[in-house]
């Protein structure tokens, strides 16, 4: 559903969107890098209000968290849109593409939430939760109004503005954020973002939640001792306990690397240890 958007000002002929880092200065009639958020005469829209794409109650393990409610289900739910345009993406067909989706009100997505059995709230997962804003805050904050003890949970890849994130976070209980490399080029060349944001958004969030990371060790492109150690040292400099998820990449969408070799992945995870208390590796 296409709804007014947050988070924009505007300039003589055009739209400054703030939501998210890249700062997208848009035309009357185009998008945003997202491909969610449109300039229509003077005005920023969002088109993916409400729109579920994928929706499934999924073990909080799988989000992954391994720290947050343990062997628990969450119900899980997810949109179109990325603004990231990650070359390995698991789920380019709705990050990268306006999948089909179908139109859930807040109201009827908190209902479902609180009436399922054996849910203990809300993940908002499987595409950018941060460029699915403005329904992911109504829905989270109806949730935690309606009941505090259910949980909010975002999957995300941690590329949102300082004021948004700060504006969501009373609402959210639990951030699995993805720190993808320690290299700006990586970030440039293969996500088509920039990686300081991301750790603002790490060390913000870590203030405010519970907070666990993921990185997707790609063979050929980030599988090297030296940047795990680094990655390690930064979450360190956070907080010792914050919980790091290695996880192994498989060839996908457009990346045909083959998948990462598993004695690189079992040497990735001592070197993390050496930094941090909690490192846990994931898809192998
Ligand atoms: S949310 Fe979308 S339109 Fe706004 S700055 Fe980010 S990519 Fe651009």
């Amino acid at each position: 559903m296409k709804t007014q958007a947050m988070f924009y000002e505007k300039l003589k002929d055009k739209i400054h969107c703030f939501l998210c880092p890249h700062n997208c200065v848009i035309e009357n009639g185009h998008f945003g890098k997202c491909n969610v958020r449109t300039h229509e005469n003077g005005e920023l829209f969002t088109i993916n209000y409400g729109e579920i794409t994928s929706a499934s109650l999924d073990p909080i393990e799988k989000k992954p968290f391994h720290y947050f409610r343990p062997n628990t289900e969450i119900f899980s739910v997810g949109s179109f849109g990325c603004n990231f345009t990650c070359g390995f993406c698991q789920n380019y067909s709705i990050s990268q593409f306006k999948a089909e989706s179908r139109l859930i009100s807040k109201e009827n997505l908190v209902e479902t939430a609180l009436t399922m059995k054996n849910n203990i709230g809300l993940a908002f997962t499987y595409n950018e939760p941060s460029i699915w804003y403005e329904y992911v805050y109504d829905c989270a904050k109806l949730l935690k109004e309606t009941d505090p003890n259910a949980s909010v949970v975002l999957v995300t890849n941690g590329y949102i503005s300082e004021e948004p994130l700060k504006n969501l976070l009373p609402y959210v209980d639990a951030m699995n954020i993805d720190l993808k490399s320690f290299s700006t080029g990586y970030y440039k060349d293969l996500c088509g973002g920039s990686l300081q944001p991301v750790l603002k958004t790490i060390e913000i969030a870590a203030k405010h939640c519970h907070v666990e990371i993921t990185t997707l060790l790609v063979s050929g492109e980030n599988d090297n001792l030296d940047e795990v150690e680094e990655i390690a040292k930064f979450i360190n400099s956070v907080n010792h306990d914050i919980p790091l998820h290695l996880s192994r990449y498989f060839p996908r969408y457009k990346l045909e690397n083959s998948p990462t070799d598993i004695n690189f992945m079992r040497e990735a995870e001592k070197i993390a240890k050496k930094h941090l208390s909690k490192v846990i590796l994931g898809n192998v």
